[in-house]
């Protein structure tokens, strides 16, 4: 749509005036006895807002689909669905976090709509800005670079005195209400752009090989059985490489009832395909299938996922390079560029 641009001086002014209007979620950091991380909270002041962060622990992905959801509560024959979306604005995304949820969207629309998901989804409003601090395990530069994040009603970036809004859609334009914009000039466009374009060379990590080499590659892999299981020896399949992905978005469904034995509620967990039991399936009468036993079959899986399985229907791989599951891995081996690097090419 239109870019604008607001002084830093009365930029605070504006995220107040806009957490006094609605739930205002953003970067902010977390206390923590070794380094400062951050995390996706919701602000009850502008000065928590922490536009310099690199990386949060969890992606934003947990505003519309949490760790644990009411799909719908029941009452002897009677259900109904558990839908409260809340309109709130989450400020301070970085655009790879809204390439993923662009992901997460198509999926949870595609054949069955998920309305749990999109409702939150809908009554967003979703401000991305520029990544001012590169995370130390960050590789969004060399992965899936065709992908643009489209799911963003503005973009933000600090430049000279001030910040440039572009804004994408009505529900971005709104926001200028918020505080004192102006129109931004040609020079301010230009910073926003160059200063956007510049944080690519800062990720200290890069992926060799375009996402097509890189799927055809890990394909032609999954019969190297002695490779994934030299890659996944040191693997305690504890899933955090799964629970802090912002791409994914498996979950487990189970029914809680009440003491009456009628009533109760319908939940969904994340779930998370590196655990021992999650390819478990039950045959009956007290026997069981599990057709991912093997921790080097749940490793190779995440990659196959990840890097092939899903790029026809996403258009590029299913990992916007964030980092988070590298950082998260108590092990270090889960950096896709480690083990994606280490696979050879394909004949
Ligand atoms: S790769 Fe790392 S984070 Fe993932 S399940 Fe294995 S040990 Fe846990
Ligand atoms: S696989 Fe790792 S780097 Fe890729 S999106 Fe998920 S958490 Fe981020």
């Amino acid at each position: 749509m239109h870019s604008h641009y607001i002084k830093e001086k009365d930029f605070k002014a504006f995220v107040a005036k806009l957490i006094a209007a609605k739930p205002v979620i953003g970067p902010t950091a977390k206390a923590s006895r070794q380094q400062e991380r951050f995390v996706f909270a919701q602000l009850s002041r502008p000065e928590d807002l922490r536009l310099d962060y690199d990386v949060t622990i969890l992606p934003p992905k947990k505003e519309f689909f949490p760790p644990r959801q009411d799909l719908l509560s029941f009452d002897g024959g009677r259900a109904k669905p558990c839908l409260e979306p809340v309109e709130k604005v989450l400020f301070g995304v970085h655009f790879y976090d809204v390439k993923a949820l662009d992901m997460t969207d198509a999926l949870f629309q595609e054949r069955n709509e998920d309305r749990n998901y999109l409702a939150h989804r809908e009554a967003a409003t979703i401000v991305i800005s520029n990544v001012q601090k590169v995370s130390p395990r960050a590789f969004w530069a060399s992965i899936g670079t065709e992908v643009k994040p489209r799911g963003h009603d503005a973009w933000l970036t600090k430049v000279a005195g001030g910040y440039v809004l572009e804004t994408a859609t009505t529900k971005g334009e709104a926001l200028l209400g918020f505080g004192s914009f102006a129109a931004a000039s040609e020079s301010q466009i230009g910073e926003a752009r160059r200063v956007n374009e510049s944080a690519a060379g800062k990720c200290p990590k890069a992926l060799r090989g375009t996402s097509a080499s890189v799927a055809k590659k890990v394909r032609a892999a999954f019969g190297n059985e002695p490779l994934w299981t030299e890659l996944a020896k040191d693997c305690f399949s504890c899933g955090s490489c799964n629970t802090v992905c912002p791409t994914c978005y498996c979950f487990d469904v189970q029914d809680w009832w009440n003491v009456d034995q009628k009533s109760g509620a319908r939940t969904r967990y994340w779930d998370s395909c590196l655990t021992e039991d999650f390819a478990k399936l039950s045959l009956g009468a007290g026997a069981a299938e599990n057709f991912r036993e093997e921790r080097a079959e749940r490793f190779r899986h995440r990659f196959m996922r990840k890097a092939a399985y899903l790029n026809a229907k996403l258009g590029g791989p299913a990992c916007v390079g964030c980092g988070r599951c590298s950082a998260a891995c108590t092990a270090d081996i889960a950096d896709p560029t480690e083990v994606i690097n280490k696979i050879p090419e394909a004949a």
